[in-house]
């Protein structure tokens, strides 16, 4: 580590988005720490040091946090999209192990007095009963309460958030909480049980011909807003470097339904195919990122067009499609 450099842990690096903060912290002059299950499976990683471990073991934790980082980012989750999330097959194990890891990284970065920590929560927090309108979703930040999650995954997000602020509150442990509204881009899980509906989009329309059909859970008029990595992380660093702790939306206002979603991945494939609705787990009607709070606070907001993220998504889903045949 050279003199000097600012120190950084990322928990949860082998992960998509851990795996990109990694790539951006570095470029910024960090000396990072990973940690986590697996290695980045689509590109090696960037960290000075990766250490493969389970953040559930407080023993590992401890070896993991020893010193006083300047930034520790807790990105790991047991998580993934609406067909992992919402089936209810993974509930006992996506509280456990979330809640684990959350446990023990913030007791250790309060013990050995980290200087800021950053947790990412989920848009999943918001009460289901203000997104039944899929053309007027409600999720501003004051909205998380009373309390009403769709899933197990954003009740677990929602006593994490608690249990950070409450270490800020009772040990002055400087905390940045964001809820996540969809992040997508190159180098997510697509194809592996865990892709979200862009990542899943944009495989079925690789993998078909014009004329054939692809499928789509429910009846395709459910609506997101989806950010695209680099803008997530751009949010991320600001967020770190204000002075707000949060609870913030790091998210799109850019809604749109995920059969217009499917038309515009056909549209940059240049390729015409038909939308087979079937039964699945889907989650909320409608939800998209409420962005006033974030752009008082940091003057912020996101700028990319939700085509050019899928454009280069479904270029590097294409690719591993290509890939996979040969
Ligand atoms: P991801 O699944 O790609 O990354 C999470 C990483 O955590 C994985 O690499 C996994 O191996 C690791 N991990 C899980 N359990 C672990 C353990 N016990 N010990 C060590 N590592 C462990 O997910 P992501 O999309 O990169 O999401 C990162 C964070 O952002 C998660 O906390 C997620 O809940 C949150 N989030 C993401 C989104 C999104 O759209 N991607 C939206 C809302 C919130």
């Amino acid at each position: 580590m050279e003199k000097g450099n600012k120190t950084a842990l990322v928990c949860g690096a082998g992960g998509f988005i851990g795996s990109h903060l990694v790539k951006k912290l570095k470029k910024e002059g960090f000396w990072v720490r990973g940690v986590d299950l697996k290695y980045p499976e689509y590109s090696s990683t960037e960290a000075d040091e990766f250490i493969i471990g389970d953040l559930r073991d407080p023993l590992l934790v401890s070896k993991v946090i020893d010193m006083p980082f300047d930034e520790v980012y807790q990105l790991a989750a047991d998580m993934g999209g609406a067909g992992y999330i919402f089936s209810g097959l993974h509930d006992a194990d996506v509280m456990h192990n979330s809640a684990m890891c959350n446990l023990n990284v913030v007791y250790q970065s309060s013990k050995v007095s980290v200087k800021k920590i950053f947790y990412s929560s989920s848009a999943c927090i918001y009460p289901e009963y203000n997104q039944t309108d899929p053309n007027n979703p409600k999720c501003s930040e004051s909205s998380a309460y009373p309390a009403a999650p769709d899933s197990e995954y954003g009740w677990e997000k929602l006593f994490s958030e608690r249990m950070y602020l409450s270490y800020k509150r009772n040990y002055g442990l400087e905390v940045r909480i964001a809820r996540f509204h969809n992040i997508f881009g190159p180098e997510g899980a697509w194809n592996n049980g865990k892709e979200k509906s862009p990542a899943a989009i944009c495989r079925k329309v690789a993998e078909k011909q014009d004329g054939e059909e692809i499928e789509i859970w429910g009846d395709g008029e459910q609506t997101r807003s989806f950010l695209y990595i680099d803008e997530c992380l751009e949010a991320v660093r600001r967020f770190m470097d204000s002075e707000f702790a949060g609870p913030i939306n790091i998210g799109s206002e850019e809604i749109i339904s995920i059969n217009d979603l499917a038309r515009m991945v056909m549209s940059i494939a240049g390729k015409e195919l038909t939308i087979k609705h079937i039964d699945g787990p889907l989650g909320v009607r409608g939800r998209k990122s409420d962005n006033d709070l974030i752009m008082d606070v940091l003057k912020w907001a996101p700028s990319l067009p939700l085509k050019e993220g899928m454009e280069k998504t479904f270029n590097w889903i294409n690719e591993q499609v290509t890939n996979t045949k040969k």
